[in-house]
């Protein structure tokens, strides 16, 4: 079929002012789009974010409209098993894991999975509107008077940890937004939002919001992938594709 659009993307991922290390990581490529945020003890975390988006990068080919949710439902299965599989390999990894919030295009249409508590948003038209549901239950803290938001859901590499997926119409002038926590809810919606309406290029959106969680203290590693859907055009030079944060250690591209 012909190319409905042209897709042009941006990432970041930075370490944040407070913490030493990334254990997020991104993927941004020519039909993917990704955002992992590990967890896990003794740099376990790391390495789940990173096994997350290596695996799924290897799906980034196009799978043609009509069969975008079951692409992306098995890769999400296989990077599940690459988690499950890293996870063994030393005890210190025990229990570690990842969020996984991945957008998989083709035609008129993105797949969208989705596991954890990164977050994709969808501006149409001037309105921000988070697309995902975050998997967390309020737990009480000790010693701490309010339930404090904890995963309820992640990958793992348990067999019965899916991913919600769906379906997403394109449409010519929307940006996607996909983000670890430390951007939302770290920032609010709304200054989000403004970032977004008011930066002409994925680049210089990144840029900014990566810079917004430094100004409210970068309390957490940051990591951002703008993605515009603009009209087909036949001469844009899709840039290479780009892995970041924890998962740009092996691959030597950031
Ligand atoms: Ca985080």
């Amino acid at each position: 079929m012909p190319a409905a659009f042209t897709l042009v993307a941006a990432a970041a991922s930075d370490t944040g002012l407070v913490r030493q290390n990334n254990e997020d990581a991104a993927y941004s490529g020519r039909w993917l789009f990704a955002v992992a945020d590990g967890l896990g003890g003794h740099a376990a975390g790391e390495v789940a974010s990173a096994a997350a988006i290596e695996s799924l990068r290897t799906h980034d080919a196009e799978a043609g409209p009509d069969a975008l949710l079951e692409a992306l439902g098995s890769a999400m299965t296989e990077v599940n098993r690459e988690v499950a599989r890293r996870a063994v390999e030393d005890p210190s990894r025990r229990g570690m894991g990842t969020t996984l919030t991945a957008m998989l295009w083709s035609g008129d249409r993105a797949a969208l999975a989705h596991i954890g508590d990164s977050r994709a948003f969808r501006l149409r038209k001037g309105l921000l509107r988070q697309i995902t549901e975050d998997h967390t239950i309020g737990k009480l803290v000790s010693d701490a008077d309010f339930l404090a938001p904890v995963l309820s859901r992640y990958l793992d590499g348990r067999p019965d940890r899916s991913p919600d997926l769906g379906l997403r119409e394109l449409r010519e002038g929307d940006r996607y937004l996909l983000c670890s926590d430390g951007l939302s809810p770290v920032v609010s919606t709304e200054r989000i939002r403004e970032v977004l309406t008011s930066t002409p290029t994925p680049s210089e959106a990144v840029r900014q919001l990566v810079a917004l969680a430094e100004e409210v203290g970068g309390p957490d590693n940051v990591t951002v992938v703008v993605v515009d859907v603009r009209k087909f055009d036949a001469g844009h030079q899709s840039t290479e594709p780009v892995a970041l944060g924890s998962a740009a250690a092996e691959t030597a591209t950031r």
